[in-house]
């Protein structure tokens, strides 16, 4: 198996874009970090550095958010009509439409993941993201209504509320999705008016740095939108920590996102958190196997089970248990591991040999209690790559079942009726993404009714659109990204009241 992407294949755009170091994008300019720190890119599919990114300090995010705050207030940005932000939105779409390839081959050398899901994922989906969000630059509305004001019975007043701008918003984004979810941090910011500082993963900043570039030659004034790349201990403390800031859009691991919430509850800051996920999949006595089957091994196994929403615990009924074990392993088994360029390739390394390690980890930890595992390998070598496991015997309360391993490991277990899967469904802490496989209207619905999470998909799973609100429940997150609740949620409400003397 050849392992290392074969970089002499890249487009020269991509290879100019990630050699090199990288500065900060701060006020519409570049700049080296303050105190010159850098850190590596790497490519996880031979753990070789490619680039560098500069490590901002507190004096950096501090430039930035200034930064931000100026062009909130900046008539340039402050006094433009809806209509063009949504100018601005659709032109941005366009250039990384038109970039989509060199996008897609950035992402795939600093993230590892395949060519084909960077570009439908990252780019494409980035494309359409912006498209629909800049369609609610211009239908933002709020109320009229007639006050009674009953302690004032002989005056008559007019009441009206109207949506602003939250304000600056700090956007921290994790490596899994890492251009697409830049993008949806920043559409409804451009939306509604706000201002950003995004910090992405210093795993895989390339391309939100690109993406600043984008932004600039799109026609977004200098300052709405900044870019400061370094690690969460130092770059994102600082961000969240600034003062200056009015929200904090945060997706990460739930460690990371209790930490936010504390911070934001001290200085009252608003915020969503989109976290991390342990979700079920439950194949039904009626589901159609033939479906079923491929659908829980790529809910898995999709970008490594780097996924937040990733079909990690199936939820079997017992009638067809050895069967839909016995069909996703043979699947798992088909899976050609190999760089994310090499189109050939149907799963690429995990993020990083230190992700790697707490992969494997969690499946050393089910093996030591006794579990069946098949698969669930290190691949001996220089790229970061494990082959995709099925678990099987483990109890339900062990850690490798209760905690997120974002990474190619399912979990399966039996059960003899709805109530019995629905409590194992509903039994972790996380409550993000669900599916439940069935024939059945009434099975969907009820299952549909009583699965605790933000997200329930019958007969597939992890399908996003753009037009629903995405987001947790319990310690899978605090709010929703995406749809109309997305963009309400960057706005903050103003009440008016008017005499009416007439
Ligand atoms: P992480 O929480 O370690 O890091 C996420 C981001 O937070 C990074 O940019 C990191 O630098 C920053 N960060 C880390 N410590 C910080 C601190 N103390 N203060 C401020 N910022 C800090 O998560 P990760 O390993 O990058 O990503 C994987 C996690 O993301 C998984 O838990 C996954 O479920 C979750 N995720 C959730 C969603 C969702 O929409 N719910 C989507 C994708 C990923």
């Amino acid at each position: 198996m050849t392992t290392a992407n074969d970089l002499s294949r890249l487009s020269t755009k991509a290879r100019e874009f990630i050699g090199g170091t990288k500065g900060l994008f701060i006020d519409g300019e570049w700049r080296a970090a303050e105190r010159g720190e850098t850190l590596p890119v790497t490519d996880p599919s031979s753990g070789q550095e490619v680039g560098r990114i500069a490590q901002a300090s507190a004096a950096d995010v501090d430039a930035a958010v200034k930064a931000a705050r100026r062009a909130l207030e900046d008539p340039a940005w402050a006094r433009m009509r809806p209509h063009q932000r949504e100018e601005i939105m659709l032109r941005l779409a366009d250039l990384i439409r038109d970039e989509a390839s060199s996008l897609a081959e950035i992402e795939t050398v600093n993230s590892g993941k395949l060519i084909a899901n960077t570009r439908l994922f990252d780019a494409d989906l980035s494309v359409h993201t912006l498209r629909y969000m800049a369609g609610w630059a211009t239908k933002l509305h709020g109320e009229t209504m007639d006050l009674s004001v009953p302690y004032l019975p002989n005056l008559r007043f007019n009441g009206f509320t109207r949506r602003f701008p939250v304000g600056v918003v700090a956007a921290i984004t994790p490596w899994n999705v890492p251009l697409c979810q830049a993008v949806w941090k920043l559409a409804p910011v451009l939306a509604t008016g706000c201002t950003i500082v995004l910090k992405p993963s210093e795993l895989t900043s390339l391309t939100a740095l690109r993406l600043a570039e984008l932004c600039d030659a799109a026609g977004v004034p200098p300052g709405v939108v900044n870019v400061v790349t370094g690690t969460g201990e130092v770059t994102g403390r600082a961000l969240i920590e600034h003062p200056g800031v009015d929200k904090i859009n945060f997706t990460g691991s739930t460690r990371v996102g209790q930490i936010i919430a504390e911070q934001a509850a001290r200085s009252f800051k608003h915020y969503n958190l989109e976290l991390g996920g342990k979700s079920p999949l439950i194949i039904a006595e009626d589901a159609d196997l033939e479906k079923a089957i491929p659908g829980a091994a790529w809910a898995i196994y999709g970008n490594s089970g780097q996924n937040c929403c990733a079909g990690s615990r199936a939820l079997i009924h017992a009638k067809h248990f050895d069967r839909v074990v016995a069909g996703v392993a043979e699947i798992a088994a088909s899976i050609r591991l190999g760089p994310g360029l090499d189109p050939a390739s149907m799963m690429g390394p995990l993020v990083s040999a230190d992700h790697r390690a707490r992969v494997a980890g969690h499946v050393d930890r089910a093996r030591e209690s006794g579990a069946q595992v098949i698969g669930g390998e290190i691949v001996e070598g220089s790229g970061s790559y494990f082959t995709p496991a099925v678990i099987t015997g483990l109890d339900h309360g062990h850690p490798t079942v209760q905690q997120e391993i974002f990474g190619p490991v399912l979990c399966a277990f039996p059960f003899r009726d709805d109530e019995e899967a629905l409590r194992i469904a509903n039994d972790t802490a996380f409550g993000l993404g669900a599916s439940i496989w069935t024939e059945g209207l009434r099975t969907a619905n009820r299952y549909f009714e009583r699965l605790k999470a933000g997200t329930v998909w019958i007969n597939t799973h992890n399908i996003l659109d753009l037009s629903l609100p995405f987001g947790g429940t319990k310690q899978s997150g605090v709010g929703f990204e995406l749809g109309h609740e997305g963009i309400l949620s960057h706005t903050v409400i103003r009440a008016g009241v008017m005499l009416d003397e007439g």
